[in-house]
């Protein structure tokens, strides 16, 4: 369906996904007056706790799609894998954004870079491999230690292997079970970074500021904001990232994730057609988060106002500190601290279990602090850089 003019306070909103991202969406849908439903099949969901209903079905279950679309006014979504066939469907019924065409290039890495590239972005060198026949040609394009990755269903450093030579591009390539793959050129990374904005149905854009990401196994570990990046390099990440959300003419919020590397260069690698990780410190640290933004982008109002009113270290809490439970007391001892859990029942080796906000007026103190709770509560010791 297309867009209504404007969906206001009263009415109901649906959300695919019932992890922390659409719990954090149904607790700023509620906050405004709006109602919620979740469709998740986990019975313990963490977004379908909160939600005035929690359909759990599968994602692809027809008749589950039709009630949900009977019931909402609009559906979004919180994870990129979802079929965009169950978009399309739930489309038929109510207005869906992100578009299904949206969350299907951002599902497949050859098709995101792809667009990214007629978007006028650098991505890395990459080769395509649809199958065996495949890897000596990319191989020869590359020459060179590269990174294969599954095109499809690759998420937190999964479904990727560093590979130095062809023999071993052959071995990863049965490991990954043959699925279609991109080799991709090993970059000298500097920094990562990414920008999280939304786009509402009219064309406006907000961006929240570059945040900076350091990852830990493949998982982010902590993002700063503001990115310690020159103004230059941000605008610059800006204007590729609207770039791309203009092309697609997308309405939602979306991160667009960069390498910045060490020549300078400022190089596109992933979008999620979602909120992100990385945009968690504009909870604590903007005016408006990125979760009031996806309402409004979703209900066609005009996006607020994402001044960050405070420098910002955001740091994941994952289930490998529960032993068997992590020592909140001290966290919480500090005042410049804001805690996030997510309400997950069982707590995994790196599982997504909360995150946490350090607040300063000086980023060094924001960032100083969040290296000293990091050891406090055991997720590490190490100063960070
Ligand atoms: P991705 O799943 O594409 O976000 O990759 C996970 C992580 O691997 C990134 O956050 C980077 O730290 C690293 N990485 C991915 N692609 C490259 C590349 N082409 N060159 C160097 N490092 C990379």
């Amino acid at each position: 369906m297309t867009s209504p003019a404007v969906i206001l306070p009263g009415a109901t909103l649906g959300v695919l996904g019932g992890g922390q991202l659409g719990r954090m969406f149904t607790v700023a849908a509620q906050t405004m007056g709006y109602r919620v439903v979740v469709m998740d099949p986990d019975p313990g969901s963490p977004a379908g706790a909160l939600a005035d209903i929690h359909i759990k079905a599968d994602y692809r279950d027809a008749a589950s799609l039709l009630y949900m679309g009977g019931l909402c006014d609009a559906v979004t979504t919180e994870f990129e894998n979802v079929p965009a066939t169950s978009l399309e469907m739930l489309a038929g019924h109510c207005f869906v954004a992100p578009s299904p065409r949206a969350v299907a290039t951002a599902q497949d890495r050859l098709l995101e870079k792809t667009r990214a590239r007629e978007a006028g972005c650098i991505t890395a060198p990459f080769a395509n491999i649809e199958d065996e026949g495949f890897l000596v040609h990319a191989w020869s394009t590359l020459e060179g230690p590269a990174l294969l990755k599954t095109r499809r269903l690759g998420y937190d450093g999964k479904g990727q292997a560093r590979v130095n030579t062809l023999d071993e591009l052959v071995e990863a390539y049965e490991r990954m079970g043959r699925v279609p793959c991109l080799l991709e050129g090993l970059l000298a990374l500097d920094k990562e970074v990414s920008v999280v904005l939304a786009r509402n149905g009219q064309g406006q854009i907000a961006f929240y500021p570059v945040a900076e990401n350091q990852h830990r196994g493949g998982i982010l570990d902590i993002t700063i904001a503001p990115a310690r990046i020159t103004e230059a390099v941000a605008e610059q990440a800006r204007s590729m990232a609207a770039h791309i959300v203009d092309e697609l003419d997308y309405v939602g919020v979306m991160a667009v994730e960069f390498f910045l590397l060490q020549d300078g260069s400022l190089v596109f690698n992933e979008m999620a057609p979602r909120p992100h990780n990385s945009g968690h410190y504009t909870l604590d640290a903007c005016l408006s988060d990125q979760f009031q933004q996806q309402v409004r982008a979703l209900c066609g109002l005009p996006l607020a106002d994402t001044r960050q009113l405070s420098p910002a270290v955001m740091v994941n809490i994952l289930g490998n500190i529960w032993q068997p439970v992590p020592a909140w007391d001290r966290l919480l001892a500090h005042p410049g601290v804001q805690l996030h859990l997510y309400g997950k029942h069982e707590a995994r080796p790196g599982r997504k279990m909360g995150h946490y906000t350090c607040l300063s007026p000086n980023l060094d103190d924001a960032l100083a602090l969040a290296m000293t709770t990091r050891c406090e509560l055991g997720i590490g010791c190490e100063t960070g850089h």
